[in-house]
Parts: C-alpha cells; structure tokens; sequence
C-alpha cells in the first residue's frame, strides 16, 4: 500500500481495471467543456469547407492510439469508414516506404497501436475487416504476462494507465497473418533518455531480438513516451545501429510529399487520437495537423543526426533478412 500512496497514477485509479474507455478518461466537468468547445470548432470548420480542403492534401498521415474497448467501436468502425472514403489505407510497411522514396501523392493515413494491450487484437480484426492495416509496438517484457501485480505495476508505473490484459504471443502471430506488422516499443517500456546509453541500446536491440526469436523480422521502431524529451541522440543512433528501417516518435505532425529519395532516416510523427472520441474531433485534429505540415515536417531536432549504417534498407534487402 506504500507504494500505492506514493504513486500518483495508482491513487486516481486504484485496484480496478479498466474495461471501457470512460474507466481511462472519466467524465469531468473540464472534459465536457472541452467536448462542446471541440464539437464547436469541427462544426464551423466543416461548414467553412476547411475540414474537406485540408483531408484531400497529398500526404502521409500516422494515426496513433493505443486500446479498443467495446464501447468504443461504433466509432472506429465510423473513422476507418469515413477516412476511406479520401485516403489510401496501405500497410505501416508501405507507407514508410513512401515517405523514404519520398513518393507521396495521395491522401493516406495508417494506423498505429502502442504498447500490445489485449484489446488492439480486437482492432486488428476490424481494421482487417475494412481492408486497412495497422503496425502494433509492443514491449516482449509484459507479451503473454498473467500475473496480475506484475501486470498492474508496469501498468501504473510505465504506461501511467489502469491495469488491463496483454496480448500473448499467438495473438501477434495472429496479427502478422491479418496483414498487420508488429514493431518494436522497448523491453520494459523504457524512457530512453533516462537512462544510460549501454541500457538504452540493450532496450532497443534487446527488445528487437526478443521478438524476433518468436514472430521473424521486425523493422520499425516506436520509443516510448514519444516526446523528443523521452528519446536521446544516442538511442535514436542505436536504433538504426540495431537494423530498424524506421524510428517513430509521437509528436504531431504528418508526412508532405517530398523532392526524391530521402537518404537518412526521417523522424517520423503520428498523430494521437482516442477511438472513444467523436468523429469530429478526431477529423478536426488530423485536419489541425495536415494544414500544419511542411516538408520539414520529419527533420530530427537541431544537432540530431540519423542514418542506417548500411544504406537504406530496401524491400529486398528487409527480405534476406
Ligand atoms: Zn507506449
């Protein structure tokens, strides 16, 4: 109980799960206020035409979110509808790859799910289901975890969320089969720039190596927290040292058509957004970010640099691996 006392995220959630998507984000009166200021802002954007005008621009937009509870599905299904409707829906493969040829011409979004809760396999199955694929970051640390206080403390302590089930390891290969492809999170779930650089490596390439033994290559990388405050020049170094074609932060942004091939590593951005929330909103904000993106949309932070130690790696290099 001391620990619970001194950790704030186990104080606002205490013991339960969550198994909704209002156990995570409850109702307060700041949130409903903000719910009609959003609802407000989408509506005379929509009339105006600027939603419109800003989801038909040509480029690539990552979709970051993280769980799929039931009572969050009706509006998902919706979004994966309503985004159809203008943009292309390609693999995480194939869209980085775009944006590495720098080869974008349509409207395209992908969609991204962080940290391998149990509930990402039910959106796996939609998003399969409406023709679109997804790539799922996870950390091997907690893949298959059953023991409940082993669960509720990496929970609380690393992902600052109420406890709620893990994917098991026949649920990514289930994922793989969907057309889907799983990324690399870190082992525990680490905030890379807290740590020493020897350890962060070993959470990068360990992490790699843990998924590999059980699901075959994995290329893409997501680091945790996925603020350029959470991530180090050194980690970003080890992550492309560590065979990853693509590195992937949460900052906003999305991804605008470039002048040829890019020939280092971009950052890429993604776009956070909770399935639970109102269509538009969720429009509002990918349209928010799409007005917003230039081409320098993808440089890494001033003094950062980045590049894959053998070249980029091409669709049959990735193969032979
Ligand atoms: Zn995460």
């Amino acid at each position: 109980m001391d620990v619970d006392r001194d950790n704030p995220w186990a104080r606002r959630f205490g013991r339960r799960q969550a198994t909704r998507s209002r156990d995570y984000e409850p109702a307060t009166a700041r949130g409903i206020a903000r719910h009609g200021v959003l609802s407000g802002l989408a509506l005379l954007e929509r009339l105006a035409g600027r939603l419109d005008g800003a989801l038909r621009l040509p480029r690539i937009q990552i979709l970051l979110l993280h769980h799929l509870f039931d009572d969050e599905v009706p509006r998902f299904v919706s979004l994966i509808k309503s985004l159809a409707r203008h943009h292309a829906l390609p693999s995480y493969d194939e869209a980085t790859e775009r944006i590495a040829a720098g080869s974008i011409e349509r409207p395209t979004v992908v969609f991204t799910f962080d940290d391998g809760r149990h509930s990402c396999l039910r959106a796996g199955r939609i998003l399969a289901e409406h023709g679109a694929r997804a790539c799922f970051f996870v950390c091997p640390s907690i893949i298959g975890e059953r023991n409940e206080e082993r669960i509720r403390s990496f929970c609380l302590d690393r992902l600052h969320y109420p406890p709620v089930p893990f994917l098991d390891w026949p649920d990514l290969e289930e994922l793989l089969r969907l057309g889907h492809c799983v990324g690399n999170h870190t082992v525990h779930h680490a905030n890379l720039a807290r740590i020493s650089s020897e350890q962060a490596t070993e959470e990068i390439a360990g992490a790699k190596a843990a998924l590999e033994r059980r699901l075959g290559p994995v290329r893409h990388f997501a680091w945790p927290y996925g603020g350029y405050v959470n991530m180090t020049p050194d980690a970003v170094r080890a992550v492309f040292e560590a065979g990853h074609a693509t590195c992937a932060s949460a900052v906003r942004g999305c991804h605008w058509p470039g002048t040829g091939l890019v020939t280092n590593p971009v950052c890429l951005h993604r776009d956070n957004i909770v399935a639970a929330w109102p269509i538009a909103h969720s429009l509002h904000f990918l349209a928010a970010s799409a007005r917003r993106c230039d081409r320098s949309t993808g440089a890494w932070p001033p003094g950062w640099t980045a590049e894959w130690p053998g070249g980029r790696p091409t669709e049959d290099a990735r193969a032979r691996t």
